[in-house]
């Protein structure tokens, strides 16, 4: 009837103005391409766009916190123990399985046939080494200072760097010294502005520190009986007041998300530059991520809860899209949380658990195109790589993707790791950087479709004990 019809409207509003946000935004930014418009117009254009990333990275920081302090405070050790030993065991596994697919593919496919001499390269690489990485991603777990951690984080230099000017024979030695301070300063900027992301930061903000800290803070104030009343409800409240500002946002979303595809379309470069073997690549990247995204992960969803994947995934549509036009998968967090319990509804206690730490660490997209990049590039440079080799490959590429921030493009500066550990050519990634605006929008919906899913298998798997946890508590018991 028309009332059916119309509350059937109302209820997908959201992911009806989202998917005309996503064809308008198509559309619009065709038709505006053979404008050419300049780089300041482009900005003008998208910023509808700029402001709902800014709005949505406005409000992760807070909700990481609170939504971890309260998920781990509403949990006895027990629960939280076993749930967080799932919750690494899923995100392991679909990583694992998501390097597997994605070094099976490239080898099938083999898009590097030839060389790279006649390849087109875009922009300058940084080096790192796998061990400064490493020892970066443990260091940041760790803040010293925890408000600090919330502002942009510097990477360490491993580099000593010494900035050499010889006094030139007719020079006064005051101006040697400007010179070497000021090519001191010049040198300083460049390393800041080449700086490699913080591994685990979000929009350069520690966001590992801050999960390893809410993590155990929540822990200790759930331990804390009456003492930690006050806590609890504070943070609690505190997220409750996040959410509902997430609600608002929601209603912008679409026509952000409008803009952003619009002006990414209007400002993207000719294709002309990406000669055959990119172009075989992106393709290998596609039925890499789909493999993953479309067969293995709704298999496991479905074999482990035995409901039908499908229905859970339409209701993180709203979520996935997101993930599609910001690139991000912290910046889409907010409107994850919001499908998930709302659409879906997954159990609070499990959704704030699992998707802040999900977004910062599991990321299957990413890990699958790291290491399926690597050996796109030692096949154009006709490397052969040997068994222990592919074995490093997947290893560091699992290792980067944990490593790599939920922000646009993260994956490919930690690709530098993957390719120095089994000595590839880092400069190579200009090779790829062509494309990769576009295949990181479909490797950040992989990764928030993993988180998703994620949350869903590790609540069927944890019902007994949030069960137990609700009789315990003297909450009305939730439907299974
Ligand atoms: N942009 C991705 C994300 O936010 C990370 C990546 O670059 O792979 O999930």
């Amino acid at each position: 009837t028309k009332e059916d019809v119309k509350s059937y409207l109302f209820r997908n509003a959201f992911v009806l103005l989202t998917v005309t946000a996503v064809i308008v935004g198509t559309i619009l930014g065709f038709t505006l391409r053979p404008y050419k418009m300049s780089y300041r117009e482009v900005k003008y254009f998208s910023f509808p766009g700029e402001l709902l990333m800014r709005m949505l990275q406005m409000l992760v920081l807070p909700l990481i916190i609170s939504s971890l302090v309260t998920g781990m405070a509403a949990l006895d050790s027990k629960a939280s123990g076993k749930m967080g030993m799932r919750a690494v065991v899923y995100y392991m596994t679909t990583t694992i399985i998501a390097v597997v697919i994605g070094i099976i593919i490239v080898i099938i496919i083999h898009p590097g046939k030839g060389t790279k001499e006649n390849m087109h390269r875009e922009g300058k690489i940084v080096q790192v080494t796998a061990a400064d990485a490493f020892l970066d991603l443990i260091r940041n777990m760790f803040p010293p200072n925890l408000v600090e951690a919330c502002f942009k984080q510097f990477k360490t230099n491993y580099e000593k760097r010494s900035f050499k000017v010889p006094i030139q024979s007719n020079e006064t030695l005051v101006g040697a010294v400007i010179n070497n301070v000021s090519e001191a300063m010049e040198t300083l900027t460049r390393i800041t502005e080449e700086l490699v992301p913080v591994p685990g930061s979000v929009n350069g903000v520690n966001a590992l520190g801050l999960v390893v800290f809410s993590m155990c803070f929540g822990f200790v104030i759930g331990n804390m009986k009456e003492q930690g009343q006050a806590l609890r409800e504070f943070f609690d409240s505190l997220n409750e007041a996040i959410m509902r500002l997430v609600a608002v946002i929601m209603w912008y979303a679409p026509l952000g998300i409008l803009f952003l595809i619009a002006g990414k379309i209007v400002e993207m470069e000719d294709m002309g530059v990406i000669g055959g073997q990119l172009a075989m690549y992106t393709v290998t990247v596609i039925v890499g991520l789909l493999i993953h995204a479309v067969i293995v992960l709704p298999l496991l969803y479905f074999f482990v809860t035995r409901k039908n994947p499908w229905v859970f995934i339409g209701g993180l549509l709203q979520a996935l899209i997101t993930a599609l036009g910001t690139s991000s998968s912290s910046a889409t967090l907010p409107i994850t949380f919001k499908c998930l319990e709302e659409n879906n509804g997954v159990d609070k206690r499990v959704t704030r658990f699992v998707l802040p730490v999900g977004a910062t660490i599991n990321m299957d997209g990413t890990a699958l195109y790291e290491a399926l990049a690597a050996i796109f590039i030692a096949q154009v440079n006709n490397f052969d790589l040997n068994f222990g080799q592919i074995i490093t490959i997947s290893i560091t590429a699992t290792a980067a993707s944990i490593g790599a921030a939920g922000i646009p493009q993260a994956g490919l500066v930690t690709m530098v790791i993957v390719l120095t550990s089994v000595g590839l050519p880092t400069d190579d990634i200009t090779l790829i950087i062509a494309v990769d605006w576009f295949l990181d929008r479909l490797r950040t919906t992989t990764n928030v479709l993993g988180d998703s899913l994620g949350a869903g298998i590790v609540e069927h798997l944890s019902r007994h004990e949030l069960k137990n946890r609700d009789v315990e508590m003297g909450n009305s018991v939730i439907e299974e």
